[in-house]
């Protein structure tokens, strides 16, 4: 299995070669030069295996330069009791609606289901390698989180947060800045995510910088991310399934577009997924693109913030991957509409919109604040289920997508104590905080508070990184 890049441009690599690299040198993102195919048999052979087992199944078809049992270790150490208590339930809601719950690991939301491997297979590649890496990335809440708790302690690598000072939850920080392990260093900024942002573009661009500190990224392009995610749409295509053939629709809160990427794999892998539902919430430019075919992302002044702040994304980072798809793996025509959004800030694939929902199965909807709130407070008078502001976009819009016979599988990408002030607001009652996190804004924080300036920045690196 070797990888490529959507732009062309990169000699085919293994995927550890791949594994630590954020963009292609190209410019594009890496994609399997084949996707593996998975028959009805297959599929019926992993019915009993357990979340860890089926991970290490679909993973090998990804991994070939990692032998079966180390990577069966990293899973089983990965998806373990002690990191999640219960692994991707199947919680019901109503007659052919349930969620898939992937947010039962230690940051309270989905992307610890693909940052816990991560950090296995980080620390498993760089002690073969001989190698250190100093993870540098700006973070507005969940993505910063899940990588902290996913490489904290782990040897060879040093991660270097930055934040917007005083723009996250009380509850997010706490969460990233009561950890005091010696690796993990969180860096509070005197600005806006946007200009945490910059001060990693910045040193991540200056090559010199970037190879004498061993400078890495854990963002949502990594492939290793978007590979471990393919598993749990298997998994849960065989928690709603009794046999082989069966369909299942998956609606899946967006903004990057990493996560139901995923999705879009697993379909084309062979897994019976009938709808894949795109929600958003008012940052739209995803649905817009599905219902029109032209992509066009909004300058940072038009992104609103909303109660569904992971979701509030101007550009999805992983869309060139399912564009490359669209246009039939064509690099050449990718490049071209690349330096078309580059110079007019959109391209238009209108042409080719029944591929979108007849070929891939896609459907969209957005979703808004009174959307949330309303869903929130009838899933819970309903059912007595508290669901996150970015589970009930995803709720609100899979509703409108319900097929008699199909079970429909919500993403559930948060757990509501996470964003307790919606749920108070929604519902007029506080969200049960988990018992292991009670006393969490009790533990003493370790954060360096910093102005916006990259040079504090670099000499802080120049001082601490391994
Ligand atoms: C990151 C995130 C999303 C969006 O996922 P993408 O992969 O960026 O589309 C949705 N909900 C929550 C809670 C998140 O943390």
């Amino acid at each position: 299995m070797k990888y490529r890049s959507t732009r062309g441009g990169m000699a085919p690599l293994p995927f550890c070669d791949i594994l630590l690299e954020g963009l292609a040198p190209d410019g594009g993102l890496s994609l399997p030069e084949t996707l593996p195919q998975l028959d009805a048999d297959t599929l019926e052979s992993w019915r009993g295996l357990s979340y860890a087992d089926l991970a290490a199944q679909v993973l090998g078809l990804f991994i070939d330069d990692i032998p079966a049992d180390d990577l069966l270790r990293m899973t089983r150490a990965a998806y373990a009791p002690d990191v999640f208590p219960q692994i991707a339930p199947v919680k019901p809601l109503r007659p052919g609606l349930a969620l898939l719950g992937l947010s039962e690991g230690p940051t309270l939301a989905f992307k610890d289901m693909a940052m816990q491997f991560l950090g296995q297979v980080f620390e498993y590649v760089l002690d073969q390698r001989g190698q250190t890496l100093n993870i540098l990335g700006a973070t507005s809440g969940d993505t910063g989180s899940a990588a902290e708790y996913a490489l904290r302690g782990k040897r060879g690598v040093a991660v270097f947060m930055l934040s917007p000072q005083g723009r996250m939850s009380a509850f997010q920080r706490a969460q990233m800045y009561s950890l005091q392990d010696a690796n993990i260093h969180n860096i509070a900024v005197r600005g806006v995510f946007d200009e945490c942002q910059d001060i990693v573009k910045a040193l991540a661009g200056d090559l010199d910088f970037k190879s004498t500190h061993h400078l890495g990224a854990v963002n949502s392009i990594n492939w290793a991310r978007i590979a471990a995610q393919i598993v749990y749409y298997v998994w849960g295509w065989l928690r709603a399934t009794q046999g082989p053939g069966q369909q299942v629709s998956f609606a899946v809160p967006s903004g990057n577009f990493g996560n139901i990427l995923a999705g879009h794999l697993a379909r084309r892998m062979g897994v019976p997924i009938h709808r894949l539902v795109l929600a958003t919430n008012e940052n739209n430019v995803l649905e817009e693109f599905f219902r029109t075919g032209v992509y066009r992302p909004r300058p940072a002044s038009q992104t609103y913030a909303t109660s569904s702040p992971s979701m509030d994304i101007s550009r999805a980072s992983n869309f060139e991957r399912f564009v490359f798809d669209l246009v039939g793996q064509d690099a050449a025509r990718v490049r071209a509409l690349m330096a078309e959004l580059q110079q007019t800030g959109q391209f238009d694939l209108s042409a080719l919109k029944p591929q979108f929902t007849e070929r891939y199965g896609f459907v969209a909807g957005a979703s808004s604040h009174a959307d949330r709130l309303t869903t929130i407070r009838a899933i819970h008078d309903e059912t007595g289920v508290l669901i996150d502001p970015h589970t009930a976009d995803g709720v609100k819009v899979a509703q409108a997508h319900l097929e008699p016979g199909i079970p429909m599988l919500v993403l559930e990408t948060a757990l509501p104590a996470k964003f307790a002030e919606t749920i108070l607001e929604a519902t007029g009652q506080a969200p049960a905080v988990p018992a292991a996190l009670q006393d969490l804004q009790q533990r003493p924080q370790r954060v360096e508070t910093m102005d916006c300036d990259a040079r504090q920045v670099a000499d802080y690196l120049h001082r601490h990184a391994l």
